[in-house]
């Protein structure tokens, strides 16, 4: 493949959900280079940043990338604020009221169950205005809180899945530190899953 077709191709959404990507050239955009259908929904990821991880999960077809000749991005990016507290917005302002959410409140619900029992007294999970390069989700004095300006509100949908459980066991774990790297923070990581995996065993969840 030339450079010229390599620069060609445009990332499209898989069917299977959000966050997961193929690539596809422009005028064919419902089919992806590796066959998979794709949605026909435009995204706005840019080739360049192919490979790029967030808090959301992403995945990126591993065959479209190779028919390409694609290197994925070196970057792994984390673009999250987790500090509540480092919002330049107060909190209280930028919440989402609860009759604009109805469509994510049984998944917010749901994420305030396992919250509460995971770190064993109430824990509020909203909807934040954060803006649309804003971070994802973050934690804080307030609870958990998600980016509905970055979130879509299909990503609420129950039953949770494994990029939403992923997220909020991430959040939940800077209930220790809001330091990514520090031994407590990855401690706190994995006592939260195993705590989550025999909550559903013992049926106390
Ligand atoms: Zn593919
Ligand atoms: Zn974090």
């Amino acid at each position: 493949m030339s450079e010229k077709q390599r620069e060609d191709v445009v990332v499209v959404e898989s069917v299977n959900g959000y966050f997961s990507y193929h690539l596809a050239y422009p005028g064919n955009k419902t089919k992806a280079l590796c066959g998979s259908k794709t949605l026909m929904m435009p995204t706005k990821v840019p080739t360049a940043a192919w490979g790029c991880e967030t808090h959301l999960g992403e995945s990126y077809c591993r065959a479209c990338e190779v028919s390409v000749g694609l290197t994925p991005s070196a970057k792994r990016v984390v673009f999250c604020v987790d500090d509540v507290r480092k919002l330049s917005l107060t909190a209280v302002d930028g919440f989402v009221p609860p009759n604009q959410c109805e469509a994510q409140q049984p998944g917010l619900d749901e994420m305030r169950r396992i919250s509460s029992y995971l770190l064993a007294r109430p824990v509020s999970v909203r909807l934040f205005r954060g803006g649309r390069d804003g971070f994802i989700a973050a934690y804080g004095p307030v609870g958990v809180v998600f980016n509905a300006d970055v979130i879509p509100a299909a990503w609420f949908r129950m039953p949770l899945k494994e990029p939403q459980i992923a997220l909020l066991l991430h959040e939940l774990a800077h209930e220790t530190t809001y330091n990514h790297e520090a031994p407590q923070y990855r401690r706190a990581l994995s006592l939260l899953g195993a705590r989550l995996a025999l909550a559903f065993w013992s049926g106390a969840l």
